[in-house]
């Protein structure tokens, strides 16, 4: 099964700029789907310096096996100066010339990109002077006259403005969290603050993402020069906390940051203020180069794969081919953008920059910046201003250690300097606009102004002795105490009382609740499992949760877990008709491995699980080029979802892979085992890899069985377990239960606000979910139409079955396609 769609193309890839992790996941599927659509693929090594010396070579269908996890590029990357000449890239045009090259592909940053517009809108010309040159024959240059060129971006600053995610940036930010957290463990020991050094001269994603992941106290940015006094702003803020129980600080500098007179703020310049002023003992660390090393993350390998594959669509497609285009993502889906566009929006960034108008920095950068600032702003700022000022009216205060150790008072300062005031991320932000201004104007009516982050100090009367109440159920997922943080913060700085509930169900019956305040949720951003407390259970006491509501004059549930928070939050609203104390809303955050949630794309803690299983994968077939000639069977978790074994196998690289929703027959597996037999044999491929669902019908040990009847290879079957739930929540879960932890709190106020209150099983239940770049809330009436109970599943997986399909066209051997 192979395609021609391809045929009578030949496309170069080359890598340009800063290598970023998942640009050979990029790599690998440009050359496999070239290779399936029978296009000839060819690499050219080192960037444009290396198109420009004519370092050209075809490439092979093996020449990317095993290179999804690996970091960097492996055909080199560089940079030339000489392709930003005339001459330069007159020789770079002949050399695509004299190959009859008729497509390019190029995976860089904003610079590379530039690079290859300017090549295409030339290219006519460039042939025409390399036929005046007598460089090339009248014939050849017709036959070259259109070139299509298609961008990537590979940057790990995530610095491009037309896609939510450039390639390589949630690798950087992974190593960037794991190396604050391990620093955290040293800095709490010794009561130290921490001054860490991330890239992004001109973009401050990596360092505002990595505040908001780690918990960090201050962060610079360059979007935001600091203000005159920053060094007062700071030295308060990291004062407050220490107040506020922490024994450490974390301060989290960009290359680029400054202060508003463009003067440039180091981390040694913190290092110097902190010491002074408040007498810390104050470390620096610069991650530098660390930041794109080691394996590409999941999200990666997954970004990597997909834009590849849709740049050999492109330009395969004989509409599009003309045409120059870069490969961008918004929430979930590609999209094509016009290079000579993208390239544009890019420059009105530059000079915005240069101009010094930030705000149109961030508008250009898109809506997700933005909303990081909001959400460091409105919960950390008013929060923890409002819990020093209570503190500081009963005990030993800010005031007191600012007056003694730095003559500093005000306590009410911002994680990040100088932030333009812009709409709550608490509110209605991801809410259609109508929806917003909407609620907006209901919330104006109710309490007479707007959502806490419009109001530096707020005083909440309306929403005073109004407890809410948090649990989880199901098993553990990582994020699920980013969630239960945001969700307390946020409730606190709208002035609710907020309860945790420990143990579950069981615990909500029993009455196992403690308030919870600013500080008892402090560090759970980065811890997995469950703080609270999760089980798997069910609904079997109702009267006696109701008593508990009652007890605490509890008005709002948040149920963040699985397949069985949604069920129990079904069955409290199906006593709603019996017990008026059930009539309250009721959120559910959805939080499983699994991801089998209707509702939302993702649910929080799979992408650590997929990260988990990419990295056990990972050395799964390393253990393979020891041995050789083996198969390796891998059993993922998933129950009857094959989400987590179809984007293993992607993430993988996997040869075969099975999952719950589609039947696998003997004849199958015998014929895969004969494809592995063929491979192991003939090609001298060190392993063959099968990844697989534990849901699927058919049992891994059979099909173990029937891979152990070669005579041609050993076969073992590694089943994953419980260690797919990981230790440690992935970047991506971390903001993602930040986001949805404030989003549960923004729908319950908006239903609190609804007369009547719920009083049937279908209103005043939603479930929050990622919905394209938006996280929303939908009412439960609506999923329940495409939920299965008997599967725990629902049908909404079309995105991922789809890139099932891809993850199998890329491990289907394709012969080369005759040279021209
Ligand atoms: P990173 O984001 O990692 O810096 P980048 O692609 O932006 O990656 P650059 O150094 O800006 O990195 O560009 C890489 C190469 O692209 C340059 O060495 C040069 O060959 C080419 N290039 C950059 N800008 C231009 C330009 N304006 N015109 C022609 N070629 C360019």
């Amino acid at each position: 099964m192979f395609s021609m769609a391809g045929a009578g193309k030949r496309i170069a890839v080359l890598t340009s700029g800063g290598d970023a992790q998942g640009m050979n996941a990029a790599l690998r599927a440009v050359v496999r789907l070239s290779y399936f659509h029978h296009a000839e693929i060819f690499y050219i090594r080192d960037g444009y310096k290396g198109l420009i010396a004519g370092s050209i070579e075809r490439a092979t269908w093996e020449s990317v096996a095993d290179v999804i996890q690996t970091g960097g590029t492996f055909i080199g990357s560089a940079r030339s100066k000489e392709f930003m000449t005339k001459e330069g890239r007159l020789k770079a045009a002949s050399v695509l010339a004299l190959n009859e090259i008729n497509a390019l592909i190029c995976i860089g940053g904003d610079g590379s990109l530039t690079g290859l517009q300017l090549l295409q809108s030339e290219w006519a010309q460039l042939m025409d002077e390399l036929v005046d040159l007598d460089k090339m024959s009248v014939e050849r240059a017709q036959r070259c006259m259109k070139l299509s060129v298609v961008g990537i971006v590979g940057s790990i600053d995530n610095d491009f403005a037309s896609s939510d995610m450039t390639i390589g940036a949630d690798s950087a930010l992974t190593r960037i969290v794991e190396a604050i957290d391990a620093v955290v463990d040293t800095a709490q020991s010794h009561q130290r603050t921490f001054v860490i050094e991330v890239m992004g001269r001109q973009c401050g994603y990596l360092a505002l993402t990595a505040a908001l992941a780690t918990e960090a106290d201050f962060v610079f940015v360059p979007e935001w020069p600091a203000g005159s006094d920053w060094q007062t702003t700071m030295c308060n803020r990291l004062a407050m906390m220490r107040t506020l129980g922490r024994r450490l600080n974390v301060v989290i500098v960009a290359e680029g940051a400054m202060d508003d007179k463009g003067n440039k703020i180091t981390p040694e310049a913190v290092q110097k203020v902190v010491e002074e002023k408040l007498k810390f003992d104050t470390r620096i660390t610069k991650l530098g180069h660390v930041q794109r090393g080691g394996r590409a993350s999941f999200l990666d390998r997954l970004l990597g794969t997909r834009m590849g594959a849709e740049a050999v669509y492109t330009v395969i497609e004989p509409t599009l081919c003309t045409e120059a285009y870069v490969i961008g993502i918004e929430g979930n889906k590609l999209k094509r953008v016009p290079l000579g566009k993208a390239i544009e929006r890019n420059k009105m960034v530059a000079t915005a920059f240069e101009k010094g108008d930030l705000n149109a920095v961030v508008r250009l950068r898109g809506k997700t910046f933005a909303e990081k600032v909001e959400y460091l702003q409105s919960t950390s700022e008013i929060a923890a201003s409002k819990a020093v000022l209570s503190r500081s009216r009963s005990s030993s205060s800010i005031s007191s250690l600012s007056s003694s150790s730095s003559g500093l008072s005000s306590p009410a300062v911002s994680p990040v300097m100088n932030i333009r005031s812009s709409p709550s991320m608490i509110n209605a932000k991801e809410e259609s606009g109508k929806e917003s201004s909407e609620r907006s104007e209901k919330e104006k009516n109710k309490s007479g102004r707007l959502g806490p982050s419009s109001d530096k100090t707020p005083e909440p009367p309306a929403t005073m002795n109004m407890a809410l109440a948090v649990l989880h159920v199901g098993a553990p997922a990582a994020g699920m105490n980013a969630v239960t943080h945001s969700f307390v913060r946020c409730a606190l700085a709208a002035g609710y009382e907020v309860y945790g509930v420990h143990d579950s169900l069981t615990g909500l019956a029993s009455g196992m609740i403690e308030k919870l305040d600013w500080s008892s949720v402090a560090g759970w951003v980065s811890k997995g499992g469950s703080m609270l407390g999760t089980k798997k259970e069910k609904v079997t006491e109702p009267y006696a949760i109701a008593g508990t509501l009652s007890n605490y004059n509890i008005k709002g549930l948040l149920i963040v877990g699985g397949f069985e928070a949604y069920s129990a939050s079904l069955a409290l609203s199906f006593h709603r008709k019996l017990l008026p104390e059930l009539r309250i809303p009721i959120a559910v955050v959805p939080a499983t491995i699994s991801n089998n949630v209707p509702g939302t794309r993702v649910s929080i803690g799979s992408d650590t699980a997929l990260n988990e299983i990419a990295r056990l994968i990972d050395y799964v077939k390393q253990s393979g080029t020891g041995t050789r000639k083996r198969a390796f069977i891998v059993e993922t978790m998933g129950g009857q979802c094959g989400y987590l074994a179809a984007m293993g196998g992607l993430a993988g690289a996997a040869d075969s892979i099975h999952i719950f929703e589609e039947q696998v027959y003997e004849r199958d597996v015998e014929r895969q085992r004969e494809e592995a037999e063929h491979r192991v044999k003939r090609r001298g491929t060190h392993h063959y890899l099968m990844v697989r669902g534990e849901g699927c019908h058919m049992k891994s040990e059979e099909a173990l069985e029937i891979f152990r009847e070669s005579t041609q290879m050993s076969s073992r079957l590694t089943t994953l377990g419980h260690v797919q739930q990981g230790g440690a929540p992935s970047v991506f879960d971390r903001q993602m239960g930040l986001r949805m932890g404030a989003k549960a709190l923004s729908s319950i106020r908006t239903m609190l606000m609804e007369e009547p209150h719920p009083d049937s099983e279908n209103e005043g239940t939603v479930m929050i979910g990622l919905q394209g770049s938006s996280i929303r809330a939908t009412p439960m009436i609506e999923l329940k139409k495409v939920s299965c109970f008997s599967h725990r599943s629902h049908n909404d997986t079309e995105w991922w079955r789809k890139l099932t399909h891809l993850a199998r066209v890329l491990a289907t051997e394709t012969r080369a396609p005759d040279s021209a």
